[in-house]
């Protein structure tokens, strides 16, 4: 399938599958409790970090609250000028002090924060490369790993949101907390209002806790309902996102894009499709906009509902002495500020209610068990490289499918040989290298080194003895050296002796900095850009830095004729000496040079022999697809 294809139909199977799904509370505090314990594992100092700045905080807004009370109290009091004087002091003073170590401080609390994703993401990096690898071949996983980085880049959402609402939450509760406290403390003054008539003061402290909680469980209510909307448009919004982003960053910018755009003149109609995502991401957008503004309005009808209430309470408290005219300006202050922060900390705790479901996302995903069994038998040095494989009556399917794509699978070679494998595109070939190479276990059968079954091996050491170069290999943007040690620190003269086997000593030589010369220019215009065949140069060279006893050539040449590919081919039969190669081609000339070819034919080994010999069994398939390709050549020739 042609690469833009790909994307799009990676895109457009890719849905957003945590929909519908309904946490209970419990749950949702047990993964939140998670999630928060996993951020301070991460970055130690940030429970400190948190409970600080939701002190200083509360310490910032409330210093001027208290000092203004006093003032004004001084002042109705008619107390001594310096003590006025005093109080002034310290109320400009300290709020000037404490408002700047807070700004330092949130400055510094900022910056120490800014990487958090970038720390959780570490654990979701060093997951995806260290799962079984069944796992990176399932769309549901790969789609899964998508969503938490689009929920987290694009939205904020996931462990990022939980991390930078812990402070915020901390910092709410303790002023809410503190409006609790005035509130009990105006209460209690009801007495000197309704002095001698206690019936009269405990109703009217029932009827103004009723009032408070009628409006409060309202202000939850609203907010509650919009935050679930709001979130229910953002999680219909991705997947328009994800394709709307697909158009606009991949398909237009990409090089290979280009060339089909301009020759079908793709132009018109992809505009067409972008402001088609446009007008479903727009009309998402302007929703979630009408919904905020609705909330916004209903909650700041009930908060002007408390408020008057509230100040009219104030005034009769202070018309009958039971409290001071400086103690309406703390009360007041206290009034608004709980009005806002309650606001705020519902509408956090139900985004926060609401996230939890992409902090499950993002553990569901850490959490994947690990199925391979990674065994713990040492894997034996031998100096004469003397290994023995075996496939026994080995059968295996893909998980999720049907149909075994190796059956009952049987064969043997020796270290030191030459095996290649032939056989049409889709006959299993690649499965049985996937198998060799443990990135799959057999479904049945086993696979054995030398007479033990190679699921009993340390699995690193395992793997330790296989270089292949697999026919999508990639080359990543980074130095040359490091590219072929797969190293930062590594022997020069060895990567300059495998670059110079495969023939690209001429390419160092164009290389400014040597070794050090970065691949590809996508990330350092020091970069050098190199073509396809040299690109695959550069996977063989990494093959053979690595002196692993086996190399396996895994058709990385399908893209060059056939002529290209035999040359390849048997040039690296000359270059790997005394290891062990096996060669995977559908082209049976690629591998004629070899003296024991294995023919595969859905999934079962059908024929094995030399070229001399396979074509002399006019019956087998070897000899019907050497005359079909053969045609074919002969034209390429
Ligand atoms: P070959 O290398 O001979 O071209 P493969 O070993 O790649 O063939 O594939 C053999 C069969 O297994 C094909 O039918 C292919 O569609 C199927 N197959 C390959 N990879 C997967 C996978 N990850 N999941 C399901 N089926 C797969």
């Amino acid at each position: 399938m042609h690469k833009c294809l790909q994307y799009k139909a990676d895109i457009t199977r890719g849905c957003f599958r945590v929909k519908g799904e309904k946490l209970s509370i419990r749950e949702m505090i047990q993964i939140n409790c998670r999630g928060i314990s996993l951020i301070f594992k991460l970055v130690p100092w940030n429970l400190p970090f948190c409970c600080i700045t939701a002190f200083l905080d509360v310490l910032y807004s409330y210093w001027s609250y208290l000092f203004l009370a006093r003032l004004v109290d001084d002042i109705a009091e008619k107390v001594s000028k310096a003590v006025i004087i005093q109080d002034a002091i310290l109320l400009v003073g300290g709020y000037l002090f404490v408002q700047t170590v807070f700004e330092i401080w949130m400055h510094y609390y900022f910056y120490c924060s800014s990487n958090i994703w970038e720390q959780a993401n570490y654990h979701l990096n060093q997951k995806i490369m260290n799962m079984d690898y069944e796992y990176m071949e399932s769309e549901h996983i790969q789609n899964m790993r998508r969503d938490i980085d689009a929920m987290a880049r694009n939205d904020g959402g996931g462990m990022n949101l939980l991390f930078w609402y812990i402070t915020p939450v901390i910092e709410k509760t303790l002023h809410i907390l503190i409006a609790f406290g005035y509130t009990a403390y105006l209460l209690s003054r009801c007495r000197i209002v309704f002095e001698g008539e206690p019936v009269k003061a405990i109703a009217f402290s029932v009827f103004f806790i009723c009032v408070l909680v009628v409006m409060i469980v309202l202000s939850i209510r609203i907010n509650k309902d919009a935050q679930e909307k709001i979130y229910q448009c953002s999680e219909k919004s991705l997947p328009y996102y994800r394709h709307y982003n697909f158009y606009t960053n991949e398909y237009i910018a990409k090089e290979e894009c280009g060339k089909t755009i301009r020759m079908f003149h793709q132009q018109n109609l992809l505009f067409y499709r972008i402001a088609e995502l446009y007008e479903k991401i727009y009309k998402i957008i302007t929703l979630v906009k009408n919904l905020r503004e609705k909330v916004s309005v209903a909650t700041g009808i009930i908060e002007a509902v408390i408020s008057g209430f509230i100040y009219f309470i104030l005034g009769v408290m202070v018309l009958k002495n039971a409290i001071t005219i400086g103690s309406v300006c703390l009360y007041a202050g206290c009034i608004s500020n709980f009005l806002l922060h309650f606001r705020e900390w519902i509408s956090q705790l139900t985004q926060l209610a609401a996230n939890t479901k992409y902090v499950k996302m993002y553990f569901d995903f850490i959490d994947i068990p690990q199925k391979k069994y990674e065994g713990t038998l040492p894997v034996e040095k031998r100096d004469d490289d003397r290994f023995l494989i075996e496939f026994r009556h080995v059968s295996f399917r893909y998980p999720g499918s049907e149909t075994d794509v190796l059956k009952d699978f049987s064969i043997k070679f020796q270290i030191g040989e030459r095996l290649a494998v032939v056989g049409k595109n889709g006959s299993g070939k690649t499965t049985f290298i996937k198998l060799l190479c443990r990135l799959y276990d057999p479904t049945e059968g086993e696979i054995l080194l030398n007479g033990i079954d190679i699921r009993k091996f340390d699995y690193k050491e395992y793997l330790s003895l296989f270089s292949v170069v697999f026919q999508d290999f990639k080359i990543p943007a980074l130095p040359l050296g490091e590219n072929v040690a797969v190293s930062l620190e590594y022997d020069e003269e060895k990567v300059l002796y495998a670059l110079e086997r495969v023939g690209l000593g001429a390419l160092l030589q164009k290389m400014p900095n040597g070794l050090e010369t970065p691949i590809y220019t996508d990330f350092d215009r020091n970069g050098v850009d190199i073509s396809g065949g040299e690109a695959q140069k550069v996977a063989i060279a990494r093959a053979l830095y690595h002196d692993t006893p086996f190399v396996i050539l895994d058709e990385p040449t399908a893209a060059l004729d056939a002529l290209a590919e035999y040359e390849i081919y048997s040039k690296f039969d000359d270059l790997v000496g005394t290891k062990t190669a096996v060669y995977i081609s559908h082209r049976l000339s690629s591998c004629q040079f070899c003296n024991d070819i294995l023919v595969i034919d859905k999934g079962k080994a059908v024929q094995r022999g030399s070229h001399a010999d396979l074509i002399q069994e006019k019956e087998g398939l070897y000899y019907t697809l050497w005359n079909t390709q053969a045609q074919y050549y002969q034209l390429e020739k």
